[in-house]
């Protein structure tokens, strides 16, 4: 494609089941944020849309596993992705939900379209349905062993272990996640896409067409899925949460959530376009607009096989011009987890490092997973922000602009002749934005990332070159020079840095008085993107300029050392919620069961057994008598602590002497799995002691 006219950018749609964290911004957000906002800076129309993807199965297993609607899930979740989003400077054009009138009403459509067009197959099959719980299985409703890698763990839809993309009946021992029953095979009708019609286009457009310009791991992907052969998919579900199926025989069914998601993109721009008076056609169906979806590795399939597939059919849309899928972002060496709170969730960051959104946002740049899974660790966290933020982007320009209002009182110098140093520094400088550009146009994100780290570290370089504050008390003039060209930099900085660090952006722009996005004073200065190159003057003599900011701080030890507590805790907490239950033991009579003699009593003395760790010498009053009890609870409980604590005791076991203390009976306790005991007792004040448990 030539330059194009617009560009429809798209983020793939947050699945409101939970909050986003690191990985999510990593992979999807950050990237498509810094491409949007480059591609605005320099001038092109674009349009940028997201939106909460709130159909599909797990949102209504959530539901039931808290006692609440689907809708209260997803209104829950939705207020917050948004919020975050908001909060970490992503830009949006429009930010829509799939549960909006506007998205069931294209959505609707759209089947309907296909449907009428005979582009879906309507076939009975034979699905999985789980007798006790009256429902069909489909997606994440079943668990069983995936045909292709052997997980044990795979869903129905999909294996989040091989990334194979499959249906539920494919699965190896299925069982249902609502009741762990085995399920058995029931008839029901659904609409199918023959994505083996496809294939011959799909191997065009992408095999042929996008060898070069696709990602290797994207392309990889794509290929090896057409490889193994396309089979028809269903597109619709035995579900009563979702898109009512727009057809006869509908009843009851509602469109698989992977097939109306997508075209949340497409009804995010009808709502935008409705909000701004635009039209949104051209964002979809002109040729001459450039298409492009940022999306996890785990969507590729839909998004380059599937949605491109349904467009297609359609007839009337555009099809991606790139799809750069990231792989996955890990934390400290294992995989981000939601359901294992092994995350960074960007709500806590913000608590936790007020108005630091740009090191998060520096940090996941530097360290994205563009080409295989990369991993976050506190340490290179601390160390980019000490080192790079603060070291190098953070000196420069405190240096720049303490020693400008220092000399000059805030007020630009007139320079005089410039050196050939200075005339190296400044072509240098003008030649950034191509630099930096060219790695965002081929979505290597990283590279752009270092490169402004780079142009910092050029204006680092020059001032402790120079020294302008040695050269100050021989030479004024020259040191007017100096500080022009730093000024120079510093400016050129304050522009390049908006897409990735857009807050710091801001601020830099604010100090130098140039013009931001927020701005009104009229003596302000406006240098585009392309200017940065082409202007020879970028903050002129004479031009005053503010006082000076810290833009980053330094983060301390322990600071880093709270967070990685925070993790060992996460840690702790998994693996309490995962030990394993302990199998039933073989069935007794009821007769074997009268034979235990078990009271309510309590504890009226206790002392610690000497010499022994784990022993304390009770009397308990057990209704019957007070005796004497050797129990092993001294790890978890010091004496004076279980005096006077009602206790369940066994009091009809054989007396037998521990430590030389006969111990007549057994007070019951249970244990927790990170080894604290707990007493087994009777709660209620009516309960006394001597009572018969039975
Ligand atoms: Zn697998």
């Amino acid at each position: 494609m030539n330059q194009p006219e617009r560009y429809t950018i798209t983020a793939a749609l947050p699945y409101t089941n939970g909050s986003i964290h690191i990985g999510h911004l990593a992979g999807v957000y950050v990237p498509a944020d810094i491409y949007a906002r480059y591609l605005r800076l320099t001038g092109n129309d674009v349009l940028f849309v997201c939106g909460s993807d709130e159909h599909g199965v797990p949102i209504t297993i959530k539901a039931k596993s808290e006692g609440v609607s689907p809708q209260d899930i997803v209104d829950k979740y939705h207020a917050i992705i948004k919020a975050s989003f908001e909060d970490f400077g992503i830009t949006f054009d429009n930010y829509s939900r799939t549960s909006a009138k506007i998205h069931h009403k294209t959505a609707s459509e759209f089947f309907t379209t296909l449907n009428d067009k005979g582009e879906f197959i309507e076939e009975t099959t034979e699905q999985l349905f789980d007798e006790e719980a009256n429902q069909f299985l489909a997606d994440r409703f079943v668990i069983g062993t995936c045909p292709k890698c052997g997980n044990e763990e795979s869903y129905g839809d999909q294996c989040e272990n091989c990334g194979t993309s499959h249906n539920a009946t494919d699965l190896i021992n299925p069982k249902s996640a609502i009741t762990g029953n085995v399920p058995t095979l029931k008839q029901t009708k659904h609409w199918f896409l023959p994505l083996d019609k496809h294939e011959d286009f799909l191997k065009e457009w992408i095999l042929k067409g996008h060898k070069k310009d696709w990602k290797p791991n994207v392309y990889g992907q794509v290929k090896s899925w057409i490889d193994d052969g396309l089979r028809p998919r269903a597109v619709t579900r035995d579900l009563d949460w979702g898109i009512p199926v727009p057809a006869e025989g509908g009843e009851g069914k509602v469109l698989y959530v992977w097939f109306d998601a997508p075209i949340g993109y497409i009804s995010s721009t009808k709502e935008w376009a409705a909000r701004e008076g635009k039209d949104w056609e051209p964002y979809w169906k002109d040729e001459n607009t450039k298409l492009v979806h940022f999306i996890g590795k785990d969507n590729i399939v839909f998004h380059c096989i599937i949605f491109p597939a349904m467009l297609k059919a359609e007839g009337s849309y555009i099809l991606p011009e790139n799809v750069p899928a990231n792989e996955f972002l890990n934390l400290e060496g294992n995989k981000l987890s939601t359901s294992k709170n092994w995350a960074v969730w960007l709500t806590e960051y913000l608590q936790d490092f007020p108005n630091q959104q740009d090191v998060l946002r520096y940090v996941l740049t530097a360290n994205a997973p563009e080409t295989k899974d990369n991993d976050f660790t506190w340490k290179d966290f601390q160390a980019r922000n000490n080192n790079e933020l603060v070291a190098i982007f953070g000196n420069f320009i405190n240096r720049v602009v303490v020693l400008t209002n220092k000399y000059y009182n805030g007020v630009v110098p007139a320079p005089n002749e410039l050196s050939p140093i200075d005339n190296e520094t400044l072509a240098t400088v003008k030649a950034y934005p191509d630099v930096i550009a060219s790695s965002i146009e081929r979505y290597r994100f990283r590279e752009a990332g270092q490169e402004l780290m780079n142009l910092a570290r050029l204006g680092n370089k020059y001032l402790a070159d120079e020294e302008p504050w040695k050269i100050i008390k021989v030479d004024e003039e020259r040191t007017k020079t100096i500080m022009y060209v730093a000024l120079q930099i510093a400016s050129a900085l304050a522009t390049l840095s908006e897409p990735f660090l857009p807050f710091t952006s801001n601020k830099l722009k604010g100090i130098l008085n140039l013009s931001s996005s927020d701005s009104t004073a009229e003596n302000r200065i406006e240098n585009t993107w392309n200017e940065v190159s082409t202007k020879d003057v970028l903050l002129p003599a004479n031009h005053e300029i503010g006082k000076a900011e810290l833009l980053f701080s330094k983060i301390e030890d322990d600071t880093i050392q709270k967070q990685l507590d925070k993790l060992v805790a996460s840690k702790k907490a998994n693996e309490i919620a995962n030990a394993t239950v302990e199998p039933q033991k073989d069935s007794i009579t009821f007769e074997d069961f009268t034979k235990l003699d078990i009271r309510v009593g309590t504890i009226l003395e206790a002392e610690k057994m000497p010499k022994t760790k784990k022993l304390l010498k009770l009397k308990v009053d057990t209704g019957i008598d007070v005796r004497t009890i050797v129990s092993g609870i001294a790890e978890s409980f010091t004496a004076e602590e279980v005096v006077g604590k009602r206790v369940t005791v066994l009091v009809n076991l054989a007396p037998r002497a521990l430590r030389g203390v006969e111990s007549q009976g057994m007070i019951l306790m249970t244990e927790t799995p990170d080894g604290k005991l707990v007493f087994v007792n009777p709660d209620d004040s009516k309960v006394s002691n001597g009572l018969q448990i039975s």
